[in-house]
């Protein structure tokens, strides 16, 4: 059985890593705030010294970091995951980041002689402990093949795309359409209170018809009644757009809806919102 790494223990890495200890993984957690490795090593892990010492000591390792800015800082700097590669190591970032940060990871780990997969997840912090992400990967195939195992634990379906990047525009797309889905839902609500009617009861509508589905069942209840506790943060949605609406302009693909959402959750930031949970994009909207 390989051994694994796991690096970046935020509200995702933690689950994850979490699910891997438990099913009897031997694994290796580094976070670079290094006080959030105590809980998982009194699960079983052990603790790395650097992100580069986790990647030369295990088989294949996992990064879970916030944006582009923290993968690219995770990957090149001193002590970082290129330096601990070396032929036969495999790198697997599971961050959500745009296709060229992957590419650019890619091409250093594949010129050190290692492997590298692009996989990040749909599904939040519920998932995330469930076990039941979905990963989007691209890059090496072996690898993909190889790690198989630790991707059916800490997921539910795992894709694979042939083109590096894929992943990413993957990734990108499906929460851009999310985004922009909370915001409409936010006014819906917003509205619905304004002209007299029962936040829950429009919830209760929804849930009869097409447009059902389960952010909106998990989320309206608690946005209407004002809890917004973090599964995913607002500041990650915001960076997901903001990454989305490159990629559209990268493509020359025009994407109204979204940018408006975009502004939404850039707003919210301003308000000081954004490390609460993504739908209190909706404290903006009703104001
Ligand atoms: P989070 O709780 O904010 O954790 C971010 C992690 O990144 C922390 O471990 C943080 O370390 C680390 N980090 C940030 N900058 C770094 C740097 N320069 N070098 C090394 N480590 C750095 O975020 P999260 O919710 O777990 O999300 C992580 C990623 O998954 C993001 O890309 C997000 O978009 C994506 N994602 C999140 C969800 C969700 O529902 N939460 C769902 C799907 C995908 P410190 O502890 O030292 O700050």
């Amino acid at each position: 059985m390989s051994t694994y790494g796991f690096l970046g223990l935020g509200i995702m890495g933690t689950a994850m890593a979490t699910n891997l200890i438990q099913a009897g993984f031997d694994v290796t957690v580094w976070n670079r705030t290094n006080t959030k490795c105590a809980p998982l090593v009194e699960l079983g892990a052990k603790q790395g010294e650097s992100a580069a010492a986790v990647v030369a000591g295990c088989d294949i390792t996992f990064g879970m970091v916030s944006d582009p800015e923290a993968a690219l800082s995770l990957c090149f700097e001193k002590g970082g995951v290129l330096e601990g590669i070396t032929e036969g190591k495999s790198y697997i970032d599971v961050s959500t980041v745009d296709p060229d940060t992957a590419s650019t990871v890619y091409k250093a780990i594949q010129n050190k002689g290692g492997r590298y997969l692009e996989a990040p997840v749909s599904g939040s912090k519920q998932p995330a402990e469930d076990g039941t992400l979905v990963f989007l990967c691209s890059g090496d195939e072996s690898l993909y093949s190889d790690a198989q195992e630790a991707l059916d634990v800490m997921g539910k379906k795992s894709f694979y795309f042939p083109l590096i990047g894929q992943g990413a525009q993957m990734k990108l797309i499906i929460n851009m359409v999310m985004g922009t889905m909370m915001t409409a839902f936010a006014e819906g609500l917003s509205l619905g209170q304004k002209v007299g009617l029962q936040p829950n009861d429009i919830i209760d509508v929804i849930a009869q018809g097409a447009i059902n589905n389960p952010m909106f069942q998990l989320k309206g209840p608690r946005m209407t009644e004002g809890m917004f506790a973090t599964a995913f943060p607002l500041k990650h949605m915001q960076k997901d757009m903001r990454l989305a609406l490159l990629l559209g302009d990268a493509h020359n693909q025009p994407l109204h809806t979204s940018s408006a959402a975009n502004n939404a959750y850039i707003r919210a930031k301003q308000n000081g919102y954004g490390e609460e949970d993504f739908s209190a994009v909706i404290k903006n909207i009703e104001k």
